[in-house]
């Protein structure tokens, strides 16, 4: 898998799918706030190195990545005469990312998938690793795939145009990187530093566990109590206030445990309310614990929980579910 990380990359997409794929055809999905941006530069770039391009513009929002809209992309890239040696570009963020993955994956049992990230999400983390999947009525990513992309094209140009909220919410996942790997990130504010640095990050742990049984549970930090406020709250909570908050609950949790040192939750706090992130919730310990019972992550009796040794460090700690809830009731 190769990842282009650069101002303008955009123009060289082209290019790079060209020494990706074999194939002379691409299809772009993206969303409609993406495609008045940013679709006629990608589809010219592709044009110029050759690609017959046909594209589907999605409405944005997570309701997108439903199993009708898999179907309706099978049928456009039978419709485009798209094969198995052709590229499959994702344009947008993880919402695009994860649904156009999805259905490369399982098209003609997979064709090359592109990603071009266009979210800070996307770009630190998301479009990373291969993770794939859609939402089914009774829960978030049900249905999915691991399928790496051939190429992820990361042009950091592109976040300009993304709405604040949204540079929060990926802001979020920096600080989870700078927490469970790399303190450098934890107050650094220069994004052509940051995205690749994550990105770096990530893909050294997902190329020991890609497919998520060990190692790769740490970049979960914060995460499995972001998921219960996510489900809590009907989603209505943003993914990047999610995780704020649940890395705020685990550094607590680290603390008493007495892994993590004294004074660690409080920084991170103070850091994250810095970026705009919220970082309490109005939930009890009681919906946090059934919540967070109920996630498919937590099977088999055993929750594992990640905490830090240091902002920098993180470690997989398993946990009875009762003492679990014991530390969540102590920090609520
Ligand atoms: P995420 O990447 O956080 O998973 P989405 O894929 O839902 O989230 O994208 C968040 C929102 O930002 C969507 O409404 C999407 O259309 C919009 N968006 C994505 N990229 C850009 C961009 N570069 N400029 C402006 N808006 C964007
Ligand atoms: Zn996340």
């Amino acid at each position: 898998m190769r990842v282009v990380i650069q101002h303008n990359a955009l123009d060289l997409l082209g290019a790079a799918v060209a020494d990706a794929v074999a194939g002379r055809r691409a299809f772009i999905v993206t969303d409609a706030n993406v495609a008045p941006l940013f679709l006629d530069r990608a589809t010219r770039s592709l044009a110029g190195s050759g690609f017959t391009v046909a594209s589907k513009i999605l409405p944005p929002g997570e309701h997108t990545k439903s199993a009708e809209n898999l179907f309706a992309l099978w049928q456009s890239f039978h419709a485009a005469t798209i094969s198995r040696a052709d590229a499959i570009i994702a344009l947008g963020g993880g919402v695009i990312g994860d649904l156009a993955g999805f259905a490369s994956a399982t098209y003609l049992r997979g064709c090359p998938l592109v990603q071009v990230p266009t979210t800070l999400l996307a770009q630190v983390d998301s479009s990373i690793g291969g993770k794939t999947g859609i939402d089914l009525s009774f829960g978030k990513n049900l249905a999915g795939a691991f399928h790496q992309p051939v190429l992820t094209c990361i042009d950091p140009a592109l976040l300009k145009t993304l709405p604040d909220n949204e540079r929060v919410n990926g802001m979020a996942e920096v600080i989870k990187y700078a927490c469970i790997a790399d303190a450098s990130l934890f107050d650094a504010r220069d994004l052509d530093v940051i995205i690749p640095r994550c990105v770096a990050i990530k893909r050294d742990i997902v190329s020991r566990d890609e497919r998520d049984t060990g190692e790769r549970m740490i970049l979960n930090f914060g995460h499995t109590l972001g998921h219960a406020v996510e489900k809590l709250s009907n989603y209505a909570t943003p993914h990047g206030h999610a995780v704020a908050m649940g890395m705020v609950f685990a550094a607590r949790i680290g603390e008493r445990h007495g892994t993590t040192p004294r004074g660690t939750a409080d920084t991170l706090a103070t850091r994250l309310r810095e970026l705009h992130l919220p970082v309490t919730t109005p939930y009890t310990a009681a919906e946090l614990f059934d919540a967070l019972l109920a996630d498919k992550k937590n099977l088999a009796g055993k929750l594992h929980f990640i905490l830090l040794e240091r902002i920098g460090r993180a470690v997989i700690v398993p946990f009875k579910p009762e003492d679990l809830r014991q530390f969540l009731v102590s920090i609520l």
